[in-house]
């Protein structure tokens, strides 16, 4: 199996495979630095580009530093990640033929006022790198509440 760096159209670099991978294959490992989330929320502050891949909880980050950090999002990906014992996988969740470009689903969450905003082409592109889980709790926090209330009286009940 090999994999090449080149342009791509989804976003600035991404990487293709120059052989087929079989479904279930590991195409590639995460890897890098292992950062607390507060140093990496420091290290970055200013950075619009990061490579920071959350473990378990999200309290480490892993600091891109890999090939697989130049794979990109896709909301109909040809991989996904798997994360055992602390190292992340990249692995096939479909055969994938020689040239086609390496995609995951990033789940992207906890990205303040960036948009992340999707350009994967995909059919079924939800507009967002963001998770389904963060992009409904974002939604949930614009919006307004409309009901109304008045003011209510309770009373407890007693025994
Ligand atoms: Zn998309």
């Amino acid at each position: 199996m090999g994999l090449i760096i080149r342009s791509s159209a989804i976003h600035a670099a991404g990487c293709y495979t120059t052989s087929p991978i079989r479904k279930g294959t590991r195409v590639a490992e995460y890897d890098g630095p292992r950062l607390s989330k507060d140093e990496a929320d420091t290290c970055y502050e200013d950075s619009p580009i990061t490579y920071l891949f959350g473990l378990g909880d999200g309290s480490i980050v892993i600091d891109g530093h890999c090939m697989a950090m130049f794979i990109n999002h896709s909301c109909d990906p040809n991989c996904e990640t798997e994360e055992i014992d602390g190292r992340v996988w990249i692995t096939a969740i479909r055969d994938i033929p020689a040239g086609e470009e390496i995609t995951y689903d990033y789940c992207l969450y906890d990205g303040g006022d960036d948009e992340a905003h999707c350009n994967c082409g995909a059919r079924k592109c939800r507009g967002t790198m963001y998770s389904r889980e963060e992009t409904r709790k974002r939604m949930a926090a614009t919006r307004k509440p409309r009901t109304r209330r008045g003011n209510r009286k309770t009373t407890q009940a007693r025994a």
